[in-house]
């Protein structure tokens, strides 16, 4: 069944776990985060970002995900990723996404707060979630380490959230989005301030390539929610590589249906990893 943001995110920082937000970008991706949280019986969020909505996907991706939702009692998300257009916000609403992030983080913090403030107007009237960003998460290739002045401030965080009434807010306390240059580095004292400034779930992008160490003292500092898109992705691309390298010349739906093993092995993993024992069948 489909839920929204906050059915999940509450009970999991009330009892100290994460919910993993897995990114889709076709059948197989959407079928593999299904078929690991089943497995698993543990709720997911299915994330679906506004820069893969080529020739308008975002209609098709809701219809899988609300078909294949309808199927099972496991809570699960449908959630707009990282979207910086009103429009689209609207539009995945009435598509039937239970869930939307409106990434205002480039703009001026007044900017931010006006701007997420009405896309939450919007979306809490008829019962989606909103999650919105504070802080730099950077893009990939762009240097080792978040510097710290790019890191989200307590008391902005603070003001923000009270400000817009959001329902989760995504944090930069040192993580990347994409492949890492270097070792990654979580400010965890950062992270501490935030959470005991904030009283919403807070959210953290750029999950893949940390150390599970890292990730679970993050959990235990207050993070709810983690986002994995570049482990998932990586893993199939390796796999096709491989493939490729032995010569393959068989059929493409064989090559489809090749890669959802992998990244199976990897959703199941952090899936693992987030419940921190605390939630489902392990
Ligand atoms: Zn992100």
């Amino acid at each position: 069944m489909l839920v929204n943001l906050n059915d999940l995110l509450i009970p999991a920082k009330k009892s100290g776990y994460a919910i993993g937000a897995f990114n889709v970008y076709n059948l197989e991706t959407i079928e593999v985060v299904f078929d690991a949280a089943i497995s698993m019986n543990i709720p997911v969020i299915i994330a679906f970002g506004e820069k893969y909505n080529y020739h308008n996907a975002i209609n098709l991706v809701a219809q899988c995900v609300r078909e294949l939702a309808y199927q099972t009692s496991l809570p699960i998300v449908l959630h707009l990723d990282h979207c910086k257009s009103k429009d689209l916000i609207i539009r995945a609403i009435r598509a039937g996404f239970t869930s939307v992030m409106y990434d205002g983080s480039s703009l001026a913090n007044s900017d931010n707060i006006k701007i997420t403030s009405e896309v939450v107007k919007i979306a809490h009237a008829v019962g989606v979630s909103v999650e919105a960003e504070l802080g730099c998460v950077p893009a990939e290739d762009t240097g080792e380490f978040v510097p710290e002045d790019q890191l989200t401030k307590p008391e902005e965080a603070k003001e923000f959230v009270e400000m817009t009434n959001c329902d989760a807010l995504a944090i930069a306390v040192g993580t990347i989005h994409g492949n890492y240059i270097g070792k990654p580095k979580i400010y965890h004292q950062r992270l501490k301030e935030i959470a005991r400034a904030v009283s919403v779930p807070l959210v953290l992008h750029g999950g893949s390539g940390n150390t599970d160490e890292d990730i679970g003292l993050a959990i235990d500092e207050g993070i709810a929610k983690i986002n994995i898109n570049t482990e998932i992705s990586n893993v199939a691309v390796d796999k096709l590589k491989k493939i490729f390298t032995d010569g393959y010349s068989g059929h493409l739906s064989v090559l489809f249906e090749s890669i959802k093993e992998p990244m199976l092995e990897v959703v199941k993993e952090k899936i693992k990893l987030f419940s921190r024992g605390k939630i489902g069948l392990i």
